[in-house]
């Protein structure tokens, strides 16, 4: 079963090949199993099983990201600060497919309020790569990657502000899909950075991708940055086996400087493969790429700085038991205790961009380039359906390779922040291997990303789906998790 996608699990309830009691058993004994090499819960539910097969999810299990607030359900968002916090409500997306019946069990860790990028930040426990667990799964969403890569559910949500469901998904050999920023609702969905947060799903499949995407996205009158429409799925979209007529843009941006020369010809080995298929290769520039990443450091942080103000003791979070003679102090021990490092270098740094001298220099700029990008972004979906390029300029890291380099970290995101910043969905599939550049010259995953226009979100689904269908590479799976 551990190799099955969620469609096919759903199918062989309905058609009581199995049931859902057995699906459940089976995933349950195998995080029991393997979790001890992995580590990639925090907490498991212990609600009930109702064995209503009739619904679109049929109980089939879909496990949650730390970040998603569930009714009385602790959600740590990977910090010790929130360890103790059952939020009162559930996020429109969990009430979405629990109205569809999903059956959700776990929930899966994540780094320190989805900071950071390689599963080194979390307060609680850290996981490895299934695949290769002397490397990183990256992160922020890395608990729900290394579940489904390692066949302990089919599906998992988790969420993007600049990369993180795309990166851990990506090096743990599944399907990441990222809507357009305004389809999934926000709600209850513990903020990093207000203007980027994206809820999405790692899947076996794209289709998988699809299904969820169409339970979860829709209008929340909660949240006013909720697309007034809800987007329903053409089914002819799977029906695709090739790209004709589908013009395909490869950014020179992306192949240049930080890209590694095994992750490149692989790259460029799967762009064959889109010709084969017909697509039509054309060539436009995306001249902002470059500053991407810094504009997204200087705006990220200034909404991390203040999203992470409310959790002040006062409203959430612990208080320090250490004494004190002012409120300065007394907010300085809570926090200096209970956030880790990035959350802390965070607050400060960018709480500095957005003081009164620094605020036109810094925080005003970064606003004004990020409007360039999305210009550049619109101009080249006048002439082009899709981007296509690598997510990540490498293969995973080692363990513990990066921690003390947190620039070289957050260069690593440059080639999935431009579509952030713009707001664009975007999703990737497995598309080769190539050999790191350490030592260890080790062959692991490489993954092809496909950018939309902005709510072109169906559109990624089907184009991405006639890859993924059409070559062998989303089959693999890590050897050494038998049943
Ligand atoms: N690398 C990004 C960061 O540290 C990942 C954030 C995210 O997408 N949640 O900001």
């Amino acid at each position: 079963m551990k190799n099955l996608s969620l469609t096919q699990i759903i199918e062989n309830i309905k058609n009581w090949t199995t049931t859902p009691e057995k699906v459940w058993e089976y995933f349950n004994t195998r995080i029991d199993k393997y979790d001890e090499k992995l580590w990639c819960y925090n907490f498991r539910n212990t609600q009930g099983l109702t064995t209503d097969t009739n619904t679109v999810l049929a109980w089939a299990p879909i496990w949650i990201k730390d970040i998603f607030c569930e009714n009385w359900i602790p959600t740590t968002c990977g910090s010790k600060m929130l360890q103790d916090f059952k939020p009162p409500y559930d996020s429109t997306v969990i009430t979405n497919l629990k109205n569809a019946w999903m059956s959700s069990i776990w929930k899966l860790n994540m780094d320190e309020f989805a900071m950071w990028s390689t599963s080194e930040s979390s307060a609680l426990n850290r996981t490895v790569n299934p695949w290769w667990t002397n490397r990183i799964p990256w992160g922020s969403s890395w608990g729900s990657a290394a579940a489904v890569a390692a066949g302990l559910c089919p599906a998992s949500l988790g969420t993007d502000t600049g990369w993180s469901i795309r990166q851990p998904a990506s090096v743990c050999w599944i399907v990441w899909f990222k809507p357009s920023y305004g389809r999934n609702s926000r709600y209850w969905v513990i903020p990093m950075a207000s203007s980027l947060d994206c809820p999405g799903t790692l899947t076996r499949t794209v289709k998988d991708a699809g299904l969820l995407y169409e339970i979860m996205n829709g209008h929340d009158i909660k949240e006013n940055t909720s697309l007034e429409t809800k987007d329903i799925i053409d089914p002819s979209i799977w029906d695709r086996k090739d790209l004709k007529w589908v013009k395909v843009w490869i950014p020179k941006e992306y192949f240049e400087e930080w890209l590694d020369a095994w992750v490149k010809t692989t790259i460029l080995t799967a762009i064959e493969k889109l010709k084969e298929l017909w697509a039509e290769i054309v060539d436009i520039s995306l001249p902002m790429t470059k500053y991407a990443v810094a504009t997204y450091y200087i705006l990220m942080p200034a909404e991390v700085s203040t999203n992470l103000w409310r959790i002040d003791w006062l409203r959430y979070g612990h208080v320090s038991e250490k004494t004190y003679s002012s409120m300065d102090e007394f907010y300085c021990n809570n926090r200096w205790e209970w956030f880790g490092d990035e959350a802390q270098r965070r607050i400060v740094l960018w709480s500095y961009v957005l003081s009164a001298w620094y605020y036109d220099a810094y925080y005003k700029k970064a606003w004004q380039i990020r409007t360039l990008i999305i210009e550049d972004f619109k101009k080249a979906f006048e002439k082009v359906d899709v981007i296509v390029g690598p997510a990540s300029p490498s293969v995973a890291w080692k363990m513990w390779e990066k921690l003390d380099d947190p620039l070289k970290m957050y260069l690593s995101d440059a080639y999935t922040i431009p579509a952030s910043l713009a707001g664009l969905p975007c999703i990737s599939v497995p598309c080769g291997f190539a050999q790191s550049e350490d030592a260890d010259k080790e062959t692991l995953p490489v993954w092809l990303q496909f950018i939309c226009a902005q709510f072109e979100d169906q559109k990624t689904l089907e184009i991405s789906n006639v890859y993924e269908t059409q070559t062998e590479w989303s089959k693999a799976f890590p050897t050494w998790y038998e049943d």
